[in-house]
């Protein structure tokens, strides 16, 4: 059994989830987004060991606070080599979209994840499935039924192709060959807003009816 907790998070309102295998207590973070105290907080609250944290892409608003929680948390941080570079571009982004200055954003060592990759937690699996096209390291991980989609797949949409090497025809690929081929009934906790469904998508997201 796995309990997830949902933190809205950074300058532009990102989704990161904290994932707790509970036998364990070990967990991983998806996407992060701040490092603001109540969040660092309600972490270490929850007494779990963060083995890991794993990046959906390079975007600014999902990993400002990664830094910090890698100093104080002591864990390992998984991205996509692909986007390597826009994490690079995260100061330039944090301003253009905030105004902020972006001397402030350090980006520690991190590790590379690649399609298929498998993490643990306890006995609990997570997979790793590349869906580029919002970046071109665009990933999203799957918890048994339950998908993290980032940027990729939202609520009746899909993450904005207009940014450095987006791509719509490659998202709209990622989402029907990679997400939809999953039970109707998975879980989808997306990167930006509410939750949805494998199954909902299917039937309603426009852009992907196209
Ligand atoms: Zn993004």
């Amino acid at each position: 059994m796995i309990s997830i907790k949902t933190f809205v998070e950074g300058p532009v309102d990102a989704n990161n989830y904290l994932v707790i295998d509970n036998k364990s207590n070990e967990a991983v973070l998806i996407d992060c987004s701040s490092a603001r105290e109540e969040f660092i907080n309600e972490v270490k609250s929850t007494g779990c060991k963060l083995k890991y944290i794993l990046l959906t892409h390079g975007h600014f608003d999902h990993i400002l606070g990664i830094n910090k929680f890698k100093e104080l948390f002591n864990t390992e941080i998984y991205v996509s080599k692909d986007d390597i570079n826009q994490m690079n571009y995260a100061p330039q982004m944090l301003a253009m979209f905030t105004g902020k200055a972006s001397a402030d954003v350090q980006i520690p060592n991190t590790n590379a994840v690649y399609d298929g990759d498998e993490f643990k937690i306890g006995d609990t699996k997570i997979k790793a499935i590349s869906t580029p096209g919002h970046t071109k390291g665009g990933m999203c991980y799957l918890i048994d039924k339950k998908l993290f989609s980032g940027d990729t797949l939202f609520q009746r949409s899909v993450g904005r192709c207009d940014l450095l090497d987006g791509d719509l025809d490659a998202i709209i690929k990622s989402v029907k060959e990679k997400l939809f081929i999953l039970p109707d009934d998975t879980e989808v906790y997306t990167g930006h807003g509410g939750k949805t469904t494998i199954g909902f998508e299917k039937k309603y997201n426009e852009i992907l009816n196209l």
